[in-house]
């Protein structure tokens, strides 16, 4: 039976290993493919050149976990077919089109589970583009893989787990963190002791980041509405209001970020259907808590599914490893099953007090100016947007983006669709379910030009 088993995982971060592992526990050979150069995904990423920092400078508080994630990849390396640096741009039926070093080659196989993540949920504001403005994702890979800050004098702002982190990593590394604004209030914050009793071990990790970056001098602001980045060449300061005051900060670099949003496009090519989730303001495919979409043989775990953070990955990856094994007929531990679904359920009913404890910047679409830059490889503004939904009654994301060509350049969306579809339903005071999600488009990421296609590979 295990011959004919050919299942293929899209990532390798904490859902991809998981998921590999346990069916490599099983006898089965799964292929495993991933953009970056290393195992470990966004957390758990690995140096690109080793330096002296230690496990413990990179990890923090989840040392442990990385390396024993390493560790299992590097056990079960030999039993699986790995392909680094290879980037999955195409779904079609049981098929996945791999580009790697130059060339494409199409990959067939039995299952597909797709682990691929999320990344930044961006929103723009004036300035945000100025050379030196990061997300927040970007400012710790800067940290983590090539060992080097974003400035000299950073500020960081948004809402989010991932701000207060950031930051806390930054001042752990040396570096000079200007200030951390937070776009939530602190009455927010509050929600967070609802957490101690399910996840204390997470909620006083957050309370200690908070408290040392206060302790280290870096100020700390609640309730702030960022107006501008200044600069023209390089950032050269932030401008943001507090109880109405303007307030202005002198900075090299600012690293920003609105919680994150799943990576859902291969699903999307590959037919899922989709269902809006309200609490990460998303379209995501639907699933079952092993992960089984609507497409069979088509798995989806981990933040590539709905974000709920890397200890939940871990767990969804071997769960939907499973679902492969169960839907193949094969013989599976259901105790394990059992413990793992249990453990997602809690983990699910957290993310609600993150949600409340960090949330999203309501006024942002409503305030932010008509000259801003919206979609920056297509160059639209948001007042273009605005204006497209006001006086054609553009009603839904993707008739905006045949008119205006939001989401059309290389990004294909993936960093302003979340932004155009806030600023669309905001125009016609919708729900922003209503506006729908942008349709994927082959290839999801760009391929370079001339890439070779190598044919079919079994
Ligand atoms: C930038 C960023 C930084 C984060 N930092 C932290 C942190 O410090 N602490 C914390 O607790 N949580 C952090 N998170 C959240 C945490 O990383 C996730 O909860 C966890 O890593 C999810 O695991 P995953 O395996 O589902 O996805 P990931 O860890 O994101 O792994 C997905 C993998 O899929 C690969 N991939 C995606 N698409 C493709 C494709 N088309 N083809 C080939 N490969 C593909 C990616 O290269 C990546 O390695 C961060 C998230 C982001 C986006």
């Amino acid at each position: 039976m295990s011959d004919a088993l050919r299942p293929l995982i899209v990532g390798a971060g904490p859902t991809g290993i998981r998921a590999a592992q346990t069916l490599v526990d099983a006898g089965i050979r799964p292929i495993v493919v991933d953009e970056a150069a290393a195992g470990g995904g966004q957390i758990y990423r690995q140096r690109l050149v080793p330096d002296e920092r230690t496990p413990r400078d990179l990890y923090g508080s989840e040392t442990g976990k990385a390396t024993a994630l390493h560790e299992t990849f590097a056990r079960i390396r030999d039993r699986i077919d790995y392909l680094p640096q290879a980037l999955v741009w195409n779904v079609q039926g049981k098929a996945a089109d791999v580009a790697a070093g130059g060339r494409t080659r199409r990959l067939n196989f039995s299952h597909l589970i797709l682990a691929t993540g999320a990344t930044d949920r961006v929103l723009p504001f004036r300035g945000w583009t100025t050379p030196g403005v990061f997300t927040l994702g970007g400012a710790q890979i800067a940290l983590k893989s090539q060992g080097c800050a974003i400035g000299e004098r950073v500020v960081f702002l948004g809402s989010g787990p991932l701000l207060y982190l950031v930051a806390w990593q930054y001042v752990k590394a040396g570096a000079r963190v200007a200030a951390v604004l937070d776009t939530a209030p602190f009455s927010s914050k509050l929600h967070l002791l609802r957490g101690l009793l399910s996840q204390p071990g997470v909620v006083l990790r957050g309370f200690r980041y908070a408290a040392e970056l206060m302790a280290r001098g870096v100020p700390v602001h609640f309730g702030v509405e960022p107006d501008q980045i200044e600069g023209e060449t390089r950032v050269t300061g932030m401008i943001w209001r507090e109880r109405g005051k303007e307030h202005r900060l002198a900075c090299d670099a600012v690293g920003y970020g609105f919680a994150l949003r799943s990576e859902t496009q291969l699903a999307d090519l590959a037919g899922c259907r989709f269902v809006f989730d309200g609490r990460d303001r998303a379209w995501r495919p639907e699933r079952d808590l092993a992960g089984r979409t609507s497409v069979s043989g088509l798995y989806i775990a981990g933040d590539g599914a709905g974000i709920a953070g890397a200890d939940a990955a871990e767990l969804a990856g071997e769960r939907a490893g499973f679902a492969v094994l169960e839907d193949a007929g094969l013989t599976v531990d259901r105790a394990r099953i059992a413990v793992l679904e249990r453990k997602l359920a809690a983990i699910q009913r957290f993310r609600d007090v993150l949600e409340a404890a960090f949330p999203f910047p309501d006024k942002w679409a409503n305030s932010v100016d008509d000259d801003v830059l919206l979609c920056r490889c297509e160059e639209i503004s948001i007042g273009q947007a605005r204006t497209a939904a006001r006086e054609q009654e553009v009603r839904e994301l993707n008739r905006l983006k045949a008119l205006t060509r939001v989401g059309m350049g290389r990004c294909q969306g993936r960093m302003c669709a979340s932004a155009a579809a806030e600023i669309l339903a905001a125009a016609h005071g919708q729900p922003l379910e209503a506006v729908g999600r942008l349709r994927a488009q082959p290839p999801i990421k760009p391929l370079p030009l001339g890439i070779a296609a190598d044919g079919e590979a079994a």
